[in-house]
């Protein structure tokens, strides 16, 4: 993805080496709940298109979930690529 405020692309720790600008300090919004392994599928797909992603498991989580093979996951992205990433899965097939 490119810097927000630089439109430069950011380099392979998704930082800006222009204004300092981090990902990891941006806005992040959670664009899809999935299915633990779907978001495996999901995260390649959207790093291929070079969209940071977050999987935020239980282990991470603010609030517990199911625990077990059908443990919700949810995937966020930063706020600016939110739209992009959600064009990018709904070209997936639905039943990943
Ligand atoms: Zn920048």
């Amino acid at each position: 993805m490119d810097c927000p405020n630089c439109k430069i692309p950011l380099n392979d720790d998704y930082h800006c080496t222009a204004c300092n600008y981090n990902v990891n300090d941006a806005e992040w919004v959670i664009i899809k709940k999935v299915y633990s392994p779907q978001e495996l599928i999901i995260q390649s797909v959207l790093e291929a298109y070079g969209i940071p992603v977050k999987v935020l498991s239980r282990e991470v989580a603010q609030l517990p979930v199911s625990i077990g093979p059908l443990a919700e996951v949810k995937i966020a992205v930063p706020a600016s690529e939110a739209d992009t990433a959600l064009q990018l899965l709904e070209e997936l097939p639905d039943d990943l």
